[in-house]
């Protein structure tokens, strides 16, 4: 299997920068709108710079929704018809499907506990690579290691059974999680449709 320049890359400019070395009680959770910047910068770059990781942006898009459990199956949708044109399999379909579930889901029940916030979609085509992510500005998560362990959760008393940061690796090639405690958690994960 290929390397995940793509998913490095972003994460590298767009994710780490912007957090590290701000003082998170005065900077705020200013991530969103900073990074989106960087993002476009970065790509800028990545396309021109770096013949080995060379690969072309087909499309892109951006999401914003509320907090609430009926967007699960709205954001799930929107992917899929996003990346229709790459013509997935099914099985291809269902995987990204069950990985942008899973990461929303988290948001609503864990980043914002089911009270009110926005939920941040973003997804890209790079040749045939759909880089989606999944951001909240909720509670955050302290120990993303430790979160990311299959059948860890901290929500056991709503029989949650700690498995969706395994299910989105399982059926993703990639999954990268950047969080702050008390600002939010992004994830990002690739996928390259075969
Ligand atoms: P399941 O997904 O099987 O219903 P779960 O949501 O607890 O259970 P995971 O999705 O693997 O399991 O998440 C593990 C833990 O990571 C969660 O219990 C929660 O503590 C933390 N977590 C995950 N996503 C977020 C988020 N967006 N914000 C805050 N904490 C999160
Ligand atoms: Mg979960």
């Amino acid at each position: 299997m290929p390397a995940t320049p793509v998913l490095k890359s972003i994460i590298a400019a767009d994710l780490k920068q912007p957090w590290v070395g701000k003082d998170a009680g005065n900077a705020g959770f200013e991530i969103h709108y900073h990074d989106r910047k960087e993002t476009a910068m970065d790509r800028e770059i990545l396309r021109e710079n770096d013949t080995e990781q060379r690969k072309c942006l087909v499309n892109e898009m951006q999401i914003v929704f509320e907090s609430k459990s009926e967007n699960e199956g709205f954001a799930r949708t929107a992917v899929a018809s996003f990346i229709m044109p790459l013509n997935p399999t099914i099985d291809e379909l269902a995987d990204i499907k069950t990985a942008v579930s899973e990461a929303v889901t988290n948001c609503v029940i864990h980043g914002y506990e089911m009270g009110p916030g926005k939920i941040f979609l973003d997804a890209a085509v790079w040749d045939r690579t759909l880089v989606v992510s999944v951001t909240d500005e909720g509670r955050g998560i302290a120990d993303i290691e430790k979160a990311m362990e299959p059948m860890y959760t901290t929500k056991p008393e709503l029989e949650r059974s700690g498995m969706g940061f395994s299910f989105m690796e399982a059926f993703m090639d990639a999954v990268e999680v950047e969080s702050a405690p008390g600002r939010g958690t992004r994830v990002m994960m690739q996928k390259e449709i075969r």
